[in-house]
């Protein structure tokens, strides 16, 4: 089998690069995904969330290694598997990233993602009921359905003197406010639905679920190829422009551990328990933490230094190895949500 692109994982990114890579109907996309349909009453209703945070049949149910900062606790560590990876079993806030982080961003070489450029791209993407965008990612404003708890939350906020915004995604950064969440008429609005859906009906994209990519194929430091198992078969496919691996934090949480931005493709794919036939490199992200299951063990392990009785925003660091505790980047925080 021969693709102009394959794309590895069918999650956030994968339904993107989908959809954009699509766009020209002389070009061939395969993606590949581990899990199996999202068409599952629990990943439609937003309520759901609860179920799919621990259900094997969507949820890889990583468990990151002891660390320290949690009295040697391991953090579980969920992450979809499933057509929209975890877009499909997350929490549906829609946050969008900060200013400086993007315009540190290009300043440190990734030019073209100044806040400037990735501003309008948002403006492309979303679409929103009161200021309709026209994109496809569906933003719902539900503040008004929040279980009454979370107005008074903010009410006490505002009391101690915090900002309390109408909008968590404008310009000010600092505050708290209600979160915007990708729902449409009460359902879940995945990257799936949104992106992935509409590549698909082009035609010129085949999405193969259930299938397991377990070696990517590396030539004169190209990645050439994948070799996936589907059943008990094991089908090899080629990449005749490029591939693109985007399989969630499992790839980005050995990266990290490896301690670098930039790794060797060889070294990852030797973690993956991948084969090589040449040497690479990649640039995988950096993973973020879980932030609630961290927040869930912190009772009993760490303070608010200086808090003086005001939650001081911060995020802790979670390892992905037991012998190098990976620093998830929390200097940006200046948001908190109201759910
Ligand atoms: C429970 C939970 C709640 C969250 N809540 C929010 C929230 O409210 N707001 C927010 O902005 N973010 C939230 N997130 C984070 C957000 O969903 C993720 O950061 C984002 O979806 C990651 O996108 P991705 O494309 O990198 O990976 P994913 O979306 O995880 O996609 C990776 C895909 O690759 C597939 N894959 C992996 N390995 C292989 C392989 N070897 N072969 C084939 N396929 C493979 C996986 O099955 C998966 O479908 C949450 C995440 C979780 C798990």
């Amino acid at each position: 089998m021969e693709f102009d692109y394959i794309i590895v994982g069918a999650g956030s990114a994968g339904c993107v690069l989908a959809d954009r890579l699509s766009r020209n109907p002389n070009t061939k996309v395969l993606v590949i995904e581990a899990g199996g349909s999202d068409a599952r009453f629990w990943i439609k209703v937003p309520l759901g969330y609860a179920f799919t945070f621990s259900d094997p049949r969507v949820n890889w149910r990583y468990e990151a290694q002891a660390d320290r900062g949690l009295k040697g606790r391991k953090a579980y560590w969920p992450r979809g598997r499933v057509v929209g990876g975890s877009n499909s079993i997350n929490a549906m806030a829609y946050v969008r990233g900060l200013a400086h982080d993007f315009d540190d961003w290009e300043a440190a070489g990734a030019t073209g993602w100044n806040w400037d450029s990735v501003r309008q791209t948002y403006g492309r993407v979303e679409s929103h009921a009161d200021n309709d965008g026209g994109g496809p990612l569906r933003v719902s404003d539900l503040s008004q359905q929040m279980q009454p708890f979370s107005a008074h939350f903010l009410a006490a906020a505002a009391e101690l003197g915090w900002p309390v915004r109408a909008d968590m995604n404008a310009d000010s950064i600092e505050g708290l406010s209600y979160f915007r969440s990708t729902v449409k008429g009460g359902r879940r609005w995945s990257a799936a639905d949104a992106f992935l859906r509409p590549a698909l009906r082009r035609g010129n994209v085949e999405l193969v679920k259930n299938a397991l990519v377990e070696r990517l194929e590396i030539t004169n430091g190209q990645a050439t190829g994948i070799c996936y198992r589907l059943g008990d078969q094991q089908i090899t496919a080629k990449a005749r422009a490029e591939m693109i691996v985007c399989g969630g934090d499992k790839l980005a949480a050995i990266a990290a551990a490896l301690g670098a931005w930039t790794c060797k493709a060889a070294e990852i794919a030797r973690h993956c328990g991948c084969q090589r036939s040449g040497p690479g490199r990649g640039r995988p992200a950096r993973s973020p933490c879980d932030l609630a299951s961290v927040l869930g063990n912190r009772t009993d392990t760490q303070q608010h230094p200086g808090s003086q009785g005001r939650a001081s925003p911060r995020r802790d660091a979670v390892s992905a190895d037991p012998s190098r505790p990976v620093e998830c980047s929390g200097q940006s925080g200046g948001r908190f949500c109201a759910f």
